[in-house]
């Protein structure tokens, strides 16, 4: 009845299902939006937040040598001075002449096909610029007259505890959350016992103040990091690292994302201080494109920070009886590319009796749903019921309960979030004490005992 051929998503589809159906909605939309900003529907918070769980479990919980942290999103803003940020954070900006469109100048490049990055300096940015002036137009429209590259810097500044407005150094928002874990490392050494090697992970938000945000909540101004740093000793860096990499790759298979569909890419040009770094690319609508970093840091950040606040952030090793700073490795990934490489990696379209169905095929453990609850209609004496099966389950699945429109439409609208499981109580249901249970991806029936239910979908959630 369903023929299945694989249907490549674009990324109008997955916009425009993203906020049909309560995932994704632009911010401030009835003031007609705003740049770079999106907001988490109930279908997209449930569905990220299952994704954090995921990490979390992976990066603390299965990890005797992994802590937790969350630490706050305003830090002391030397730290951004230490960190390299304040002189360094930034893109290369040009400008359209014509329509004052504003691009970052790496990314046309790359557009192009020549390899260039927001590392280079100015003048390299620019003689790269100047080489391909006739080959790069502006995306907005489609002229080819541009001003010259300007670093400009992405960190968000604040006038948090300023009341002088005397341009002091400002609070920033964090760009990034690892400066956080880098500054407990102390704590955390004198409180919880650790020895290194040893790493700490944290999930929270960070802001840039990117020149060109695009591609949905790919680039974002506020966007969510998933980061772990581990401390270790300077001559194991590059065995724990190739161990870190094969981690998170194997990580995002085990979340359920199609291993085609992700790739390693080696960064060509590193910082000074890095030994090597990797990004798992996922193949995104608009290109392979930047998922998540491993990055091998030296003792770059420890030594910064110890240099700028007077710390000591070394370390003791009591049975070889050294102190030495340990090297960082880490892994940085965001949630909302995560959840949009998900939709994108599970959505599908197939003909059922002449018509489009559209499923998400979303990994089992991270639908936002997993049961619906549908009484066949609106009878007090089939919604009654169905309202007590609810009550039984709402404590241990995600479950939504929905007696609006025909069948039909309803078994489509939980397909195109993802439920794995729709459960309709029917005319029968009051004779047998069974209902009807319908699979996600096989469409099949199967006629369940409601008191076996739990435990059927106990099983079949695994
Ligand atoms: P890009 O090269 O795409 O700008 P980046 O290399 O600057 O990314 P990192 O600083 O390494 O990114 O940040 C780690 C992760 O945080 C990225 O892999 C990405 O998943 C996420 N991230 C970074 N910038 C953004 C953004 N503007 N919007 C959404 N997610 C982001």
């Amino acid at each position: 009845m369903a023929s299945k051929k694989p249907v490549e998503s674009s990324m109008d589809t997955i916009i425009s299902l993203s906020k049909r159906r309560g995932f994704i909605y632009p911010s401030s939309e009835i003031y007609g939006g705003f740049a770079g900003i999106y907001d988490l529907g109930p279908m997209g918070v449930e569905l990220a937040n299952n994704i954090k769980t995921q990490w979390w479990n992976v990066m603390v919980r299965r990890r005797k040598d992994i802590v937790g942290l969350d630490s706050a999103i305003f830090m002391h803003p030397k730290i951004w001075v230490a960190s390299g940020h304040v002189a360094g954070f930034s893109d290369p900006l040009i400008e359209c002449k014509d329509c004052h469109a504003r691009s970052r100048a790496d990314k046309l490049l790359e557009e192009i096909g020549i390899q260039a990055d927001e590392k280079m300096s100015e003048d390299e940015i620019n003689k790269l610029l100047h080489d391909n002036k006739d080959r790069i137009v502006c995306p907005s429209c489609g002229k080819k007259n541009f001003t010259e590259a300007k670093k400009f810097n992405l960190l968000v500044k604040s006038n948090l505890g300023d009341f002088s407005s005397e341009g002091k150094e400002p609070a920033y928002l964090r760009g990034e959350t690892c400066q956080g874990i880098y500054v407990n490392y102390k704590n955390i050494i004198d409180t919880m016992h650790v020895k290194v090697p040893f790493g700490i992970a944290q999930i929270g938000k960070a802001f840039r103040n990117e020149i060109a945000p695009r591609q949905f909540v790919f680039r974002c101004r506020e966007f969510e990091q998933m980061e772990m740093q581990y401390f270790l000793r300077p001559e194991n860096e590059m065995s724990e690292y190739d161990k870190l990499k094969e981690y998170r790759f194997n990580a995002l298979v085990e979340l359920g994302l199609k291993k085609e569909n992700i790739r390693w890419k080696k960064h060509e040009n590193l910082v000074f201080y890095a030994k090597a770094a990797y990004d798992i690319e996922y193949k995104f609508p608009f290109g392979w494109d930047e998922l998540e970093g491993v990055h091998a840091r030296g003792n770059y950040d420890l030594t910064q920070h110890s240099m700028h606040s007077g710390e000591k952030l070394d370390y003791f090793d009591q049975e070889k009886g050294e102190r030495y700073t340990p090297h960082i490795i880490e892994s940085s990934g965001g949630v909302g590319r995560l959840v949009l490489a998900m939709l994108v990696d599970s959505y599908n379209e197939e003909e059922v009796n002449g018509e489009t169905r559209v499923v998400l095929r979303l990994p089992r453990k991270i639908a936002p749903v997993k049961v619906a609850i549908l009484p066949l209609s609106k009878k007090d004496e089939l919604t009654a019921p169905s309202e007590k099966i609810f009550d039984t389950l709402k404590d241990r699945f995600s479950c939504v309960y929905d007696e609006t429109q025909s069948i039909g439409k309803r078994y489509r609208r939980q397909d195109e979030i993802g439920t794995p499981y729709c459960v309709t109580f029917d005319f029968d249901s009051l004779k047998d004490d069974a209902v009807t249970v319908r699979d996600r991806d096989t469409m099949t029936q199967d006629r369940v005992k409601i008191a076996d239910f739990p435990a059927y979908l106990e099983e079949n959630l695994k």
